[in-house]
């Protein structure tokens, strides 16, 4: 609770004080301290100031001061007080002290450039999952964790990265507002050491803003391989803020910063200081005006220092701006600021922004002069050698189709042999559960329903984790980031840019990251494209379909099918992007600035990490939504039961009629029968009557009612297409691989379920049609706009529909 809450008369204790260094000096000053009792009197008439009673005296503090005071009721703080003092004899829950010591909890934010290891560091701080990739724009939204250590408890928070902090990219201005709102205790700056130049930019911001920082010199091995020397402690002793070097990929001397963190939040670390980075004279007098005003107007929210203002607001930042914009004296600083910017733009003839970053720059180099012997470009040669290949016009793109090549190689044929065990395993369980369990419903439900539809996709989890292998591997290594380099041109004639390919090759994995980390991408309408095309890549959810009809129907040429249908995505796509360039979003461009970092070797445990964590997803997934359908798909067409009986005798007729002559000489009355009864069953369950009511519109591809409605239930996920499949296609034995239930010739029609024609449409169709309800969620949360889920849905559908008809009609031809 804050200060800013009590009520008149009511009492607190003070627990914490956040924001700005200068403003928690000033009230710490005033008698603000942990512990200390506090009283509300009274609001002024506008509720603005207050006044509290503090030791005796009153005070008065603003309400946007009062807010960035932590406090505990005066009842709860005896309270907690009384359970400790029981705890301390034995009795009580320990939780208790922790809670109680609210100044114990140490709120950190990483913050950095793209790419500078945050997410490592998150990871191995608070032993989550997250994650990581060697290019700009893994994290999206901010993600929690929490640790305890020595006695603290650190929430921890990994914020995207971003190189400045002002409020032009979407990932800044979330950084900006995070900092504003949450105000953390300690911001861990985090830095990579062979990149310091540019990495130290975001530093001066955050030393402006004079909070509690740490710098956290990651990537310390690079800097070790290289032949510079950096005197980190005197870096630190020179910016005021402590500097810790770390190998956040391998945990090395992170206990370290964890310490100084705690240093530096109890106040006891002496490297810790306020300095000013100092610009040029014209600048610093028009921020010292603009600062006067800020600092004099008490309406102004304390979240940030005064001078970061004046600075921000200098720079025209529009976040700055609005944060001012409530002040009473907002007029006199906007006229302050005019006049300054008149003044430096004469003086300096240079534009304000190009001004203060150049003053920046100047202080870093000055920085480093000091601070560093010899430079770090020797350990980019190996980088220089590799992208001298790698992103050469004459290898660049072969190298990349045969990764791509290799990739879905790999996914399909090596998958393969383990994929044959599972399936063994599966059809082993069905055939013990179908030997010893007696006959009723019991049984239909869990090897028709359950097996039938989970073990059914279960079964491509080697395929999917692969698939996920290679996609971090190139993104661990940094070769993801040369892949957007590569595709720039390319990606320049279909009126996008490099930067979109990255979301685009994510999306093999899943759309929905994919679509998430569209965020890197500055110009709206390409972010918007990309963003709309992304569905068109082949996410792993679809594997399943294709290795089952891929395997039952091109055994021989699996590999070059399945590349085909991820061309066929990926051509579409294209075409998508263009037509919507042409004659809807024209164009706006920004200039492609993706860096290239250097390549990284990935340690193998966070790519184990990051396949384990997707096994655990779509083991999740089996658990969950699978499971679920499968057995709601299971029940809706086993339901209601008939007999033979209830079978209509023109039903019988006509059935047997279509029956082959060699097949009904070896067929027994009874057998007859009972598959007669089976089909009459399925076709008049409640399922039956939806696929049949929707099966018109699927009907010149002539996929039957069953398919139908495997398609409609992948909305749900992709996966469930296949457990649908599996579901649906009962076997005439218990025991049979679905694949082996697709293909064999029914007794009643002596027609299989699906031919090669079939299924090279119905892949097609899968391809392209409506994305799984989770991706049509994230195109609408991300384009903030529910019609581009609508239009996107109603579009693939549409396309869907009309290639796979032409697929169809041509592969008939054959
Ligand atoms: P973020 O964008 O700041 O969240 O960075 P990530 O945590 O995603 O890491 C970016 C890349 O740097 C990944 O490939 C990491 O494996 C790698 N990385 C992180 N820390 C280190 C380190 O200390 N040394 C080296 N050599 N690589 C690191
Ligand atoms: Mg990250």
């Amino acid at each position: 609770m804050r200060l800013a809450n009590l009520k008149p008369g009511q009492k607190g204790v003070v627990t914490k004080i956040l924001g700005h260094g200068a403003f928690r000096k000033r009230v710490m000053e005033m008698g603000f301290v942990r512990g200390r009792e506090v009283a509300m009197i009274l609001n002024a008439p506008l509720q603005d100031p207050i006044k509290y009673k503090l030791m005796d005296y009153e005070v008065s503090l603003r309400r946007a001061e009062a807010e960035l005071i932590e406090i505990e009721t005066l009842e709860n703080w005896q309270k907690q007080a009384e359970q400790i003092r029981e705890y301390n004899t034995g009795i009580h829950d320990p939780a208790l002290e922790e809670n109680f010591r609210k100044d114990k909890i140490i709120n950190i934010a990483l913050i950095g450039n793209p790419n500078c290891g945050k997410t490592s560091l998150f990871n191995i701080v608070s032993g989550a999952h997250e994650h990581v990739g060697n290019y700009a724009g893994v994290t999206v939204g901010a993600k929690a964790g929490t640790l305890k250590y020595k006695g603290y408890k650190f929430n921890v928070v990994d914020l995207p990265g971003t190189y400045s902090l002002s409020a032009y990219s979407p990932e800044e201005l979330y950084v900006m507002r995070y900092l504003h709102q949450e105000t953390p205790d300690v911001i861990v700056n985090v830095v990579v050491a062979s990149n310091l130049e540019r990495n130290l930019y975001l530093t001066t911001e955050l030393i402006d803003m004079n909070r509690s920082m740490v710098i956290d010199l990651n990537m310390y091995d690079e800097l070790e391989k290289s032949n510079a020397k950096l005197d980190y402690q005197q870096l630190g002793k020179m910016l005021g803020v402590p500097v810790v070097p770390t190998k956040a990929s391998t945990g090395w001397n992170v206990n370290k910063l964890l310490d100084t963190i705690i240093d530096v939040y109890e106040m006891r670390n002496k490297d810790v200081r306020h300095i000013h980075v100092k610009m040029r004279k014209n600048i610093e007098e028009g921020v010292s005006a603009i600062k006067d005003l800020i600092k004099n107007d008490a309406t102004i929210s304390q979240h940030f220092s005064p001078r970061y203002l004046a600075i921000k607001l200098l720079e025209g930042d529009p976040e700055a701006d609005a944060i001012l914009r409530e002040a009473a004296t907002y007029k006199n600083i906007k006229e302050a600021r005019e006049k300054a910017v008149v003044n430096i733009e004469k003086e300096l003839s240079e534009d304000v922004n190009s001004a203060i970053a150049a003053d920046k720059y100047g202080f870093i180099q000055g920085a480093l002069a000091e601070t560093m012997e010899g430079n770090v470009l020797h350990e980019q040669k190996t980088t220089k050698l590799i992208d001298a290949i790698v992103t050469s016009k004459i290898f660049g793109f072969p190298i990349f189709l045969l990764v791509m090549l290799l990739m879905f190689w790999a996914t399909f044929q090596i998958g393969s042999y383990p994929m044959e065990w599972i399936e063994s395993l599966v059809s082993w369980i069905s055939n013990i559960i179908g030997e010893y369990m007696p006959d009723g419903p019991f049984k239909d439900l869990i090897i028709d329903g359950i097996i039938g539809g989970v073990g059914g996709v279960i079964v491509f989890l080697p395929n999917i984790l692969i698939l996920y292998f290679f996609i971090s591997l190139m993104e661990d290594t940094g070769y993801m980031a040369r892949v957007a380099f590569i595709m720039d041109k390319l990606m320049h004639k279909m009126g996008l840019h490099g930067k979109s390919f990255i979301p685009l090759v994510m999306g093999f994995g899943c759309n929905v990251p994919a679509i998430m980390s569209t965020r890197i991408i500055e110009s709206k309408s390409s972010r918007l494209i990309t963003i709309l095309i992304n569905p068109f890549i082949s996410c792993s959810a679809r594997i399943p379909i294709y290795v089952l009809l891929v395997g039952c129907f091109f055994p021989k040429h699996g590999g070059l099918v399945f590349f085909g249908l991820y061309l066929l995505g990926i051509i579409i796509a294209v075409l998508t992007a263009k037509l919507m360039r042409r004659f809807w979003l024209k164009t706006d461009e920004t200039p492609f600035v993706m860096e290239l970092p250097p390549y990284r070797i990935p340690t193998g445990k966070a790519i184990m990490r990051g396949m384990w964590s997707k096994a655990q997803q779509y083991l999740n997934k089996m658990g969950g939504i699978i499971l679920v359908a499968s057995i709601i798909i299971w029940a809706l067409s086993y339901f209601p039961q008939r007999s033979f009986d209830e079978v209509p005798q023109e039903y019988f007729t006509s059935v047997v009629s279509d029956i082959p002559a060699d097949e009904m000489s070896n067929l027994s009355e009874d057998h007859l029968q009972e598959l007669v009864t089976n089909q009459y069953q399925q076709e008049n369950s409640i399922l039956g009557h939806v696929g049949k009511f929707v099966e018109p519109v699927v009907r010149p591809m002539e996929y039957g009612w069953k398919t139908t409605v495997a398609l409609l239930a992948g909305a749900a996920a992709k996966e469930v297409v296949v457990s649908t499949i599996g579901v649906l296609y009962v076997g005439e034995d218990d025991a049979d691989l679905i694949s082996e239930r697709l293909t064999t010739p029914s007794t009643l029609t002596g027609r299989a379920p699906f031919d090669s024609a079939k299924a090279l449409s119905f892949m097609v169709f899968v391809l392209l049609y409506f994305p799984c309800i989770a991706t049509l969620t994230a195109i609408a949360r991300e384009t903030e706009n529910w019609k581009y889920a609508l239009f996107s849905a109603l579009y693939n559908t549409s396309l869907a529909w009309v290639l796979a008809f032409i697929t169809y009609r041509i592969a008939l031809l054959f």
